[in-house]
């Protein structure tokens, strides 16, 4: 028999399978999907099988080495979802495949994970003759460990001593093994088993009573109840011997919501997210595999588990862009979700109080089905939303806080309420300039600037990690004129300090939360009043929930809208909201302030209003007129390379390809100057392309990308749907 391998190289330029003669020490044990490794022009390599034939080869052909693990790693599903993306974002193959797997299971996985395992004790007897021995036995010990099994029935084995080995030999006892999963998850968060509204009740009904592959939109206001929907669904999934796959955006958020789900399914549950270490990660992936879990919760990959009867996939807060890997393969959580509903026939639910555009007008278009739950669960009010003109607060030399801020936050902290402040910028300042000159303190590596961090006392660059010694003295012009701009949480906090002696500050932000485990501990901390004030970037902006919080600020609301992308208006509205929705989730009200130097703008004034509805109308007359997503797709190009000239020549002439060969209908933009940026050393170019329909464009893609990718000094990066137009970091 013959194995078709796709080998460990991620590249374009070997992106197909090489036959291997399967030798007979391997026969029936390599199968469709095993791990194996094989010589490769000498060099000794990890692959996939994907296909096992006996087709007669005429050439002289190599044997597979070895078999790496028992049992295939690669599902049928897998196999045809890999093909799949390769077609759709025009990645390689072997780039799917690593997507999907942890790194323990990566072809060439270069950490060599031992599973782990455990020995216990059990009964080997009924009860009755237990209990009767129990009468006649002299032995302490022995008596303590038959009583110990008698109430707990299972005890783990510390060491094996003489009266355990009198038990087994007496055959009272046995000794068994099991795998052991390394991920300890404990959490405080109790179950609060509320009965659901009739809203939600609804809801769950409708999904409920028509299991096939629909994908439904629950557009839910903060604080709806959307969460203990997805649970109800959940429970009558499991509860009929199906999976369930939960994602959420990202760590901050999963804590919260894994606690949850612990809390209500116990054992159930397996945990996949980035604050796993590796083994920790491979081991409930393993639960995973090994069928002791029916629910699955976690980050962006977890869409991939290998579940094999899945029942439901629920992605919570579908707005989200962490949904979208930004390297390749370019993959978007909710095309893996759809495509495998279709495989599973299952449904989808994409869940959030802000949809995407997209989202919505796919759901107005009955390609997604809508749910709504229009009011928050108990009728709870919307918070009041403040929105305080910056323009006239710099007058009365307010460059922080606003005077209304000032005064809600004394009011909270007497109330010993608690309080939210968004500032969507880490570090201490954004920008150290010359105040005589103009100079500014700039990465070696990158076009940006450096951004200042106290605690380290250092000038960092956020896109290249480049640090480096604050300036005293202007390298140009040598004045001591040295002045900050731009304020980040760092130095929020320690304003705050200044002004409010006595209370508590907290900071969750990039650099407080990069240590294991440092991001449950502030919100579990935050969560029992340790605190009275959280101060953070957007990390906090999501799903939190927080009963004794009744005030949110917005620091800056301009920070997302300045961004030149066609999707900040609709990522500032979306922030305003998720924001202020953290305000008022427990008894009393909640109020937010929102400081903003544009209180005119659509996005903040409807933010203030909670109206999505108008503000999606008015963003969708936008993006009609301006022809953007939804209206059409796009793709973005990125060409880079070290040489600035190289990258400029390619980037014009793939710009003039592409005009020539898509569609006369589809847009091509740039490659432009304004969209130049250096990172790293890197140049990079962009070209977007927009159309409706182009059946041309992806074999055009792909030629352009066939083309370049032998070339060692320029490199071409496709996305499909892009999420981020810009290469931003904050
Ligand atoms: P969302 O995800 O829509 O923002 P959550 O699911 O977090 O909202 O629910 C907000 C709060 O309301 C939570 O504390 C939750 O326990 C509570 N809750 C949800 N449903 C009900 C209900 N039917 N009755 C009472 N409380 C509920
Ligand atoms: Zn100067
Ligand atoms: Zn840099």
């Amino acid at each position: 028999m013959y194995a078709d391998v796709l080998t460990e190289i991620t590249s374009k330029k070997l992106d197909k399978t090489f036959t291997y003669i399967i030798p007979s020490c391997l026969q029936n044990k390599v199968k469709i999907g095993s791990r194996v490794t094989i010589d490769f022009n000498k060099r000794v390599l990890e692959g996939f099988v994907l296909n096992i034939h006996n087709k007669n080869q005429s050439i002289k052909l190599k044997e597979i080495i070895s078999l790496v693990d028992n049992e295939p790693i690669l599902t049928k599903e897998m196999i045809l979802l890999g093909e799949k993306m390769a077609r759709t974002y025009l990645c390689s193959l072997m780039s799917s495949y690593q997507a999907m797997l942890p790194t323990a299971l990566k072809a060439k996985s270069s950490v060599n994970m031992r599973i782990k395992k455990y020995k216990y004790l059990v009964l080997n007897k009924d009860e009755q003759e237990i209990k009767n021995y129990l009468q006649t036995c002299k032995y302490e010990r022995q008596i303590n460990i038959l009583k110990e099994l008698l109430i707990k029935k299972k005890v783990l084995l510390v060491s094996k001593t003489s009266s355990i080995n009198t038990l087994i030999n007496k055959e009272l006892i046995t000794m068994l093994e099991e795998e052991l999963y390394r991920y300890k998850y404990s959490s405080s968060i109790i179950d609060k088993k509320v009965k659901l509204n009739t809203n939600q009740q609804d809801i769950v009904n409708q999904v409920i009573n028509n299991l096939t592959d629909i994908t439904y939109l629950l557009y839910g206001v903060t604080g709806s109840g959307k969460t203990e929907v997805y649970m109800n669904i959940i429970d009558k999934i499991i509860t009929s011997h199906k999976q369930a796959i939960m994602l959420v955006p990202e760590i901050s958020l999963t804590m919260q919501v894994v606690g949850l789900f612990k809390a209500r399914f116990g054992d159930e549950v397996a945990i996949i997210h980035s604050g796993l270490s590796a083994t920790e990660k491979y081991d409930e992936y393993r639960k995973i595999m090994n069928n002791k879990v029916k629910i699955v919760v976690g980050a962006r990959s977890a869409i991939f588990v290998p579940f094999t009867n899945i029942g439901i996939i629920i992605i919570d807060e579908e707005h989200v862009d962490s949904y979208k890997q930004e390297n390749n393969p370019k993959y978007h959580a909710k095309d893996i979700a759809i495509m495998r509903s279709h495989y599973h026939k299952c449904p989808v639910i994409l869940g959030s109080a802000t949809p995407t555009l997209e989202s919505m007008a796919r759901a107005k278009n009955n390609v997604y089905q809508l749910l709504e739950l229009k009011t928050r669960v108990n009728n709870k009010t919307m918070p009041k939303v403040n929105i305080v003109d910056m323009k006239e607060e710099y007058k009365k030399k307010n460059t922080i806080f606003s005077s209304l801020l000032i005064e809600k936050i004394k009011d909270r902290l007497e109330k010993k309420e608690q309080v939210i402040l968004l500032l969507n910028r880490r570090g201490y300042s954004s920008l150290i300039t010359c105040h005589q000159c103009g100079y500014k303190q700039v990465c070696k590596n990158c076009d940006i600037s450096l951004t200042y961090h106290k605690t380290s006392n250092m000038m960092r660059c956020h896109y290249c990690g480049y640090g480096t010694k604050r300036i005293n003295v202007c390298p140009v012009c040598g004045s001591k004129d040295i002045k900050d701009y731009g304020i980040g949480t760092q130095q929020l906090e320690e304003r705050l300090n200044k002004v409010f002696t006595t209370a508590r500050i907290i900071r969750m932000d990039v650099d407080t939360t990069s240590k294991k485990g440092s991001h449950q501990k502030i919100i579990d901390d935050f969560s029992s009043n340790k605190y009275n004030i959280l101060v953070g970037t957007q990390m906090i902006a999501k799903g939190l929930d927080f009963p004794n919080v009744t005030l949110v600020g917005v620091l800056n609301a301009d920070m997302l809208l300045n961004l030149p992308d066609f999707r900040s208006a609709e990522r500032t509205f979306q922030l305003l909201c998720q924001v202020a929705g953290r305000a008022g989730r427990g008894q009393q009200d909640g109020e937010v302030v929102i400081q903003t130097f544009n209180d005119n703008h659509y996005s903040i004034t409807l933010a203030k209003k909670h109206d999505y509805d108008t503000f999606y109308k008015e963003e969708m007359n936008i993006r009609k007129k301006l022809k953007y997503s939804p209206y059409y797709f796009m793709t973005l190009l990125r060409i880079s390379g070290k040489n600035y000239q190289d990258v400029s020549d390619v980037s014009r002439d793939i710009g003039k390809y592409l005009r020539n060969n898509i569609s006369p209908t589809s847009i091509v933009l740039g490659p432009s100057m304004a969209n130049v940026l250096k990172v790293n050393n890197i140049y990079y170019f962009q070209i977007i392309i927009k159309y409706r329909k182009d059946n041309n464009l992806k074999l055009v893609l792909k030629q352009i990308d066939e083309r370049y990718c032998l070339d060692s000094k320029i490199n071409i990066d496709i996305d499909i749907n892009p999420i981020i137009i810009l290469i931003i970091s904050i």
